[in-house]
């Protein structure tokens, strides 16, 4: 093997890359930066144990992975990709939050425009009125002895 065809990997821990070297479908001479982070990050011989351990299918998914990790920790020693992972969890979050909001407004509106659609007599029945949710069995329900729920209102609005 001459230098110029040793892998990124092979080259940074000055060996000669074997013909079937584990590392350099993943690791091309290209971008030594790629493996340079995942060195840093994983150690050398991790690397070649994790890829070892899993599918050949599947090696190219996992260094990329790594690289991805790798990067992530180098950019944000504290977090590293757990940063990035929270963020995208909270904007989740929050997106759901505005979805239920959405949904319970369109329910309401929907609501509010049948009762106006309906005769005016029609009209009482779907008006709340009382903690009907409850059950009539007031003694035993475990519901009651929330300090919060003590005002009545369903729980969807408290
Ligand atoms: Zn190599």
């Amino acid at each position: 093997m001459s230098h110029s065809t040793r892998c990124a990997a092979c080259k940074s821990l000055r060996r000669r890359c074997p013909q079937d070297c584990i590392l350099a479908p993943y690791f091309p001479s290209n971008d030594p930066l790629r493996f340079a982070s995942v060195h840093k990050i994983f150690g050398a011989s991790n690397i070649t144990k994790i890829l070892q351990q899993i599918p050949v299918h599947q090696r190219a998914e996992a260094a990329d992975c790594m690289s991805f990790e790798a990067t992530s920790r180098i950019q944000d020693p504290v977090y590293g990709c757990v940063g990035i992972i929270s963020q995208l969890q909270q904007q989740i979050l929050n997106t759901q939050c505005e979805l239920a909001l959405t949904q319970a407004q369109l329910a309401f509106y929907n609501a509010q425009q049948e009762a106006q659609q309906e005769k005016p007599m029609a009209q009482n029945q779907v008006q709340y009125d009382g903690p009907s949710w409850f059950g009539s069995n007031q003694q035993d329900s475990f519901y009651l002895d929330q300090p919060l729920l003590d005002n009545h209102q369903p729980p969807g609005f408290l």
